[in-house]
């Protein structure tokens, strides 16, 4: 009675499973099927049990499909379980399942016969199809739109990029190789490290999205401004980042110009030195960080002695050579973290950081021995020479403003005093 009832609860069981489940005796012979895929196919119990599993009706459609089954079977008798993804004939339909069979063992672990099982795909058949439609439409679009493409598998550190990205810097798809390091390298050194912090920002969370312009280096050594835009595809269950997926687009036309633009804004044209506007902005910058730290700090106010008669006696454009010369001396005379501009026609300022009053003297005398020593050559053995004046000021706590008119007290002084010299603010005069 037992015996039965659970006879009964397997065949039960059996017959409701959505799986496709038999059972065959070592010859390959149907002893058992279940209802799944008789209903499914609109099959009779008797066109399968009791005839051999290859000339089941699922199959009949197909020799290859037919001679895999008999060698699935041969193997599973061998004791092998096998496994694969299959299209069967269900009635009018043809249908993707997922296909296993593996053998049966009696209880001294003799193979007396094997079990095939099959779950439906159709499902999974038809979002893996949209998918990897959506895909190749996905791809195709990005290499139309001169866009690179990267995909960074954190997991096993891989990068894929897509033919775009490798040819926006010189090179062929190939010779692109699949490590980060590698992307390290394309990237101008000098730019390696901000490439590297944004995207770590988003690595650790902070950022949901890197986003920056930078330099990488064409294959021919010169410089490629890309846009790179990144996020994270997946994170595991802890929250570590798995995939990175980014693009690159190439920008170097716009950041050129762009820069270009900067620069026009704040420098002047005839002298490459900043114009009036951004020596003001950087000098008050340096004074507010000297201020700050109470350090001392100079100004030199430099202005080009009767230059007025140069213009007259050589012409204008002489006049603008002189100009330029003054500003070549300047430069080499000062050192970098000064700040030279043109604030008017032949009038100069310099910003002098951790500077003290001997020391801005020392700086100006300089700069007014050596203007004194340069001259522009003409024709006929002629050269124009020139000389400038300073005013120098000096201070630990002042504004811009108090500094530049107590240098510009000073340089009066020097012009009175008969030109082509260095004067000092003294605030008791
Ligand atoms: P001082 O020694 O008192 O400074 O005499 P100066 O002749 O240098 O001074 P003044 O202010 O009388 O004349 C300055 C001249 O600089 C007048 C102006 O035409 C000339 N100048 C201003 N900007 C430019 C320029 O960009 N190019 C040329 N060539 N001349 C300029
Ligand atoms: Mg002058
Ligand atoms: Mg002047």
């Amino acid at each position: 009675m037992m015996k039965k009832i659970e006879a009964m609860n397997t065949r039960l069981i059996l017959d409701n499973l959505f799986a496709y489940v038999a059972l065959l005796d070592i010859n390959g012979v149907v002893k058992e099927v279940n209802n799944a895929p008789l209903i499914r196919g609109g099959y009779k119990r008797d066109d399968v049990v009791g005839q051999f599993f290859k000339d089941a009706p699922w199959w009949s459609y197909d020799s290859a499909v037919r001679s895999r089954v008999i060698e699935s079977i041969h193997a599973a008798n061998q004791g092998k379980t096998i496994r694969y993804d299959v299209i069967v004939k269900m009635g009018d339909d043809l249908v993707p399942i997922d296909f296993q069979i593996s053998p049966i063992y009696d209880r001294h672990g003799t193979i007396i016969g094997s079990l095939p099982t099959a779950v439906d795909i159709t499902d999974r058949k038809r979002i893996e199809e949209k998918l990897s439609l959506s895909e190749e439409q996905y791809r195709f679009v990005l290499e139309g739109s001169e866009i690179g493409f990267w995909d960074w598998n954190i997991v096993t550190n891989t990068v894929e990029r897509n033919e775009r990205w490798a040819v926006m810097l010189g090179y062929s798809h190939q010779e692109i190789q699949d490590t980060t390091q590698q992307l390290m390298d394309f990237i101008y050194p000098d730019d390696r490290e901000k490439a590297w912090l944004s995207i770590a920002e988003v690595l650790e969370g902070r950022s949901a999205i890197h986003k920056l312009e930078y330099r990488m280096l064409h294959k021919d050594g010169s410089i490629r401004w890309i846009l790179d835009q990144a996020k994270i595809m997946n994170r595991s269950l802890e929250g570590r980042p798995q995939r990175m997926c980014g693009t690159h687009t190439e920008i170097t036309e716009r950041k050129i110009l762009e820069l270009e633009l900067e620069k026009n804004a704040k420098t002047d044209c005839l002298t490459g030195l900043f114009n009036r506007r951004h020596f003001m902005e950087l000098a008050n910058q340096e004074l507010r960080r000297a201020t700050r730290f109470g350090n001392s700090m100079s100004i030199l106010m430099v202005d080009l002695d009767n230059f007025k008669k140069i213009n007259d006696t050589y012409g204008h454009k002489s006049g603008d050579n002189v100009l330029k010369k003054f500003s070549d001396v300047c430069r080499l005379a000062f050192r970098e973290v000064d700040v030279i501009g043109r604030i008017g026609g032949e009038e100069f300022a310099v910003f002098l950081p951790e500077t003290s009053r001997i020391q801005a003297i020392e700086a100006a005398e300089r700069l007014r021995t050596r203007i004194a020593n340069t001259n522009i050559p003409m024709d006929q053995d002629l050269a124009i020479e020139f000389t400038v004046s300073i005013g120098v000021a000096s201070s630990e706590d002042a504004t811009l403003d108090v500094l530049l008119s107590h240098a510009d007290n000073a340089l009066y002084k020097a012009k009175n005093a008969g030109r082509n010299q260095v004067k000092v603010y003294e605030a008791h005069f």
